[in-house]
């Protein structure tokens, strides 16, 4: 893929990049490597005035990296301006929480007794240097997610986003540098992902994270685990949306529809597998497909644009392939939102609600990246609870009643990183978020996130 911004709205290239020489990228590797030596042994209020910076800067430039956001590729501008305003959020949140998640542990003295220690207790120290692989679809947030903790520990970053985000990518290196962290904090790495391999094996690397599909995901554990290092994997999602009876149904099909097409639909989280309770199926389906066929689609400019066009031509070419595979074997549209004609070039692709899913169409097994929702009968609880892990995935899930009983059943069965009860899952600085299965290992954000790149250190003085 080019590293290019390419405009989805009207498939038009407006900036192309060239990927850095070999020796531009040594530069940059041997600058991390000495900026960590140096600002591993800073300390956390240093880190956490500059990250407080970093967060100033980011809601002054608010309105322009959003606009840039969009141009790149094509969430609603509402949603740009949010997502920077999130990142913006998370950034306090660990600059004022890392001491705390950080602080020495020191087991119970009664614990450690017979340890042969005086004094034993942990330190969380940081590993290095971080590769972050990162996708497009929230170009910041997902950055930020990874930098905001990792920075406070200590750490410093390599940033190798997206191919088709690159102005996002650069803006994301001057924002820390603009802040005051030292040269070789952050920085960004205009790089094919072929030479990802070369980068992750370089000795200077101690980890990496990667966020984005299960095929690049694997391809980067494979060369981490040759290597011996530490990774953090986000990957897709399929992510069940359960309706049984005491749920309010009105209310659940509204936030239906936001959960499955917030980011155009092209969200690891966003809600994709909708199975209902036969006793509210119907009631259920035609509030969501009205909503589902109402939605506006448009210019993501526009500040009234509901669902805006896919990021890449690849990706739509790859949802109506998935669809069409559906219709071919029997599944049904519901629903469909219209196409304003006047939309021209742009990759949009209208919301769309499918029924009739069985288990040999490539959709009930695969992510489907856009704003299409598959809809599931589920005869009981237990039928629902097993549709809802019928998927490879484990990301999250959405699960609407109102009974402790059934809350109880998912939290105990569902097999995904999180079970989120009449809402929508959506990501918070102070909560885990990750999955498990196909939707990788290791979680970001919480404390959980902020330890994952660090080296827990056991110390004992006899
Ligand atoms: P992608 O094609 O996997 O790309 C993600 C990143 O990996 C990009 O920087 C890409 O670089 C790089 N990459 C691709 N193949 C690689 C390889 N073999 N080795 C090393 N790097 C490689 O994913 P995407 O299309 O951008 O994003 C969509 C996917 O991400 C969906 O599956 C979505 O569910 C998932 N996602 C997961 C989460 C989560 O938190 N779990 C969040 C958001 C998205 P190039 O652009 O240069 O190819």
């Amino acid at each position: 893929m080019a590293i290019a911004t390419v405009n989805p709205a009207t498939g038009q290239t407006l900036r192309t990049f060239q990927p850095y020489p070999p020796d531009a990228v040594e530069q940059r590797l041997a600058r991390a490597e000495q900026t960590f030596a140096e600002y591993r042994l800073t300390d956390f209020e240093y880190r956490a005035r500059l990250m407080r910076r970093a967060a100033e800067l980011l809601d002054v430039d608010q309105e322009t990296i959003a606009k840039l956001m969009t141009t790149e590729m094509g969430k609603p501008l509402t949603a740009a301006r949010a997502e920077a305003a999130k990142c913006a959020k998370a950034m306090r949140w660990y600059a004022d929480r890392a001491p705390a998640l950080l602080a020495d542990e020191h087991p119970l003295p009664e614990d450690v007794a017979d340890s042969g220690a005086a004094r034993a207790w942990v330190r969380y120290r940081p590993l290095g240097v971080v590769l972050a692989v990162m996708p497009w679809n929230f170009p910041l947030w997902q950055v930020i997610r990874f930098a905001a903790p990792a920075l406070m520990a200590g750490n410093v970053g390599l940033l190798k986003h997206a191919s088709n985000v690159p102005q996002t990518a650069v803006y994301l290196e001057d924002l820390f540098r603009g802040a005051g962290f030292p040269e070789g904090c952050f920085q960004t790495l205009l790089i094919d992902s072929r030479a990802v391999e070369g980068v992750l094996r370089d000795p200077r690397v101690a980890a990496a994270t990667l966020t984005g599909s299960e095929g690049a995901g694997r391809s980067v554990a494979a060369v981490a685990g040759d290597e011996v290092k530490k990774t953090v994997l986000e990957l897709g999602g399929s992510d069940p949306f359960v309706v049984l009876p005491s749920a309010d149904v009105a209310a659940a099909a509204a936030k239906a529809v936001t959960a499955r097409v917030q980011n155009n639909g092209q969200s690891c989280i966003a809600a994709k597998r909708f199975i209902v309770h036969t006793a509210v199926y119907e009631e259920f389906k035609a509030a969501f497909t009205a909503r589902m066929a109402a939605l506006r689609v448009g210019d993501p400019m526009a500040e009234n644009t509901e669902v805006g066009p896919l990021a890449t031509q690849q990706g739509r070419e790859e949802l109506t392939e998935l669809v069409a595979d559906a219709l071919a074997l029997g599944a049904r549209v519901e629903a469909q939102a219209q196409l304003p004609t006047e939309l021209g070039e742009g990759w949009y692709y209208p919301p769309t609600v499918l029924s009739g899913i069985t288990d040999q169409m490539r959709i009930h097994h695969e992510e489907a990246f856009g704003p299409v929702a598959t809809l599931y009968r589920a005869e009981d609880l237990a039928d629902a609870v097993r549709l809802a892990n019928d998927s490879p995935f484990g990301l999250s899930s959405n699960v609407w009643t109102t009974d402790p009983a059934e809350q109880e059943r998912f939290v105990r069965d569902i097999q995904a990183g999180g079970v989120f009860f009449n809402g929508m899952t959506a990501s918070h600085p102070a909560l885990p978020f990750g999955g498990v299965r196909r939707s990788g290992y290791g979680r970001e954000l919480s404390a959980h996130g902020i330890r994952e790149f660090c080296n827990t250190t056991t110390v004992w003085v006899a």
